[in-house]
């Protein structure tokens, strides 16, 4: 059972859940980081105590550092003290980070042997070879904390061998625009976009629900934590999220994970696991439930999964370039500077990259994120 933890991303939705969840278990927070929100970490960092605390920003963790001079709390600076306060040594370090910017700080966790409750899946799929060869040279578990691939390692229990596993079902809730036709995505806009009908989540990810990246990532993302086939993995529409995913077996049982839509219950599992205790969500009334509903995806219309299957097969660096224009089209249409279906058109242009097939570094890894958010083909 751990009893410290580090979180980084601590400001963002995760990360402000999984402090609910720490706070109600009695974690000893030895670290708390994330991007510039000095405001919000000054006032964590009070509560918690915690040994160290990391902006991203310089300037603004100067700032923060003033904020807490009268506290024993040390404050540093950059990408490096971020990866610092991932690399104490805490019996746990849940990354809730968005985007790429998590892969360091999830190795830097592996490295120095902490268990790594995941929510950042950017670090699975941009380097996911990366991530799975170091956990298992370390001896480390990666708990996976995205709310379907929690309900898939929950389904897991008790399977003995791999090859008893015939698939494994994603859930998507379809996010807001599911039953649109293309010519009807055209105008949509950053604010009807981030109006997620069943989740409360962060800008970037309510985004990437609404164009269906989310659950092309996840598909990336569960072939390397579970080590199976990306054929083996399917998507079902599900509108009300209440199944979070599902497994089908060699006998045909198909068993699943459900709840109320709530991260801080597979926050929790992947911090408590093996065990479980009472939470603060509310218990799932099934007969309050009207239906339960399960459909294809739209693949047609929402591009995004076949993009992801596609950047599997071809492999290497393909999900990287694929993440990287998603990450750079998701923040070019928060701001207003390019349509709504201008996300999958950019996203699928990634793979007509030439990447080097194969093994790569990490230091490929960010050469190709840097080539794709630049626009420029990557030196072979
Ligand atoms: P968020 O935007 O609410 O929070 C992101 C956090 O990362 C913030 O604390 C921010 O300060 C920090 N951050 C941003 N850029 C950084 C940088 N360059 N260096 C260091 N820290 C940085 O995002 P979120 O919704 O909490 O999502 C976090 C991750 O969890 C994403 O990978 C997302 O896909 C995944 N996830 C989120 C949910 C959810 O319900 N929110 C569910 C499943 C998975
Ligand atoms: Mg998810």
């Amino acid at each position: 059972m751990i009893k410290s933890l580090c979180v980084l991303g601590s400001t963002g939705s995760i990360g402000t859940q999984a402090l609910d969840v720490a706070r109600m278990r009695g974690f000893k927070i030895t670290a708390l980081t994330a991007n510039g929100r000095a405001d919000i970490i000054e006032k964590q960092a009070r509560e918690f105590l915690p040994e160290y605390v990391a902006l991203a920003d310089e300037k603004k963790a100067a700032e923060l550092k003033i904020a807490l001079a009268d506290t024993p709390v040390k404050v540093l600076s950059g990408s490096g003290g971020v990866e610092e306060c991932a690399s104490l040594g805490s019996d746990a370090v849940l990354n809730g980070i968005v985007g790429i910017a998590g892969l360091k700080p999830t190795l830097a966790a592996i490295n120095s042997g902490s268990a790594l409750a995941l929510a950042n899946k950017e670090s699975l799929v941009t380097a996911g070879a990366l991530v799975m060869k170091t956990a298992a040279e370390k001896g480390t578990p990666i708990l996976p904390v995205d709310s379907e691939h929690s309900a898939i390692f929950q389904s897991l229990q008790g399977c003995r061998d791999k090859k008893q596993i015939k698939r494994l079902i994603l859930t998507a809730s379809g996010g807001p625009f599911y039953g649109r036709s293309l010519a009807e995505l055209k105008d949509i806009t950053p604010e009807q976009a981030l109006n997620h009908p069943n989740w409360s989540m962060g800008a970037k990810i309510t985004i990437d629900s609404a164009t269906m990246m989310n659950k092309g990532l996840e598909l990336i993302e569960a072939v390397w934590l579970f080590g199976v086939a990306p054929d083996d993995v399917d998507v079902l529409i599900h509108r009300q999220s209440i199944v979070h995913s599902l497994v089908e077996y060699a006998d045909n049982s198909v068993i699943a994970q459900l709840g109320v839509p709530d991260m801080r219950i597979p926050i929790q599992y992947a911090l408590t696991y093996p065990d479980r205790f009472e939470s603060p969500v509310s218990r799932l009334d099934l007969a309050e439930c009207a239906a339960l509903t399960f459909s294809k995806p739209d693949n047609e219309t929402f591009r995004c999964i076949d993009i992801c299957r596609e950047a599997l097969r071809k492999g290497g660096l393909y999900p990287a370039a694929v993440n990287a224009a998603n990450e750079k089209a998701n923040a070019m249409f928060r701001k207003g500077l390019i349509g709504f279906t201008d996300i999958q058109d950019r996203v699928e242009k990634a793979l007509e990259y030439s990447l080097p097939a194969g093994e790569y570094s990490l230091d490929d890894v960010f050469e190709t994120d840097a080539s794709v958010r630049e626009e420029r083909q990557v030196g072979i």
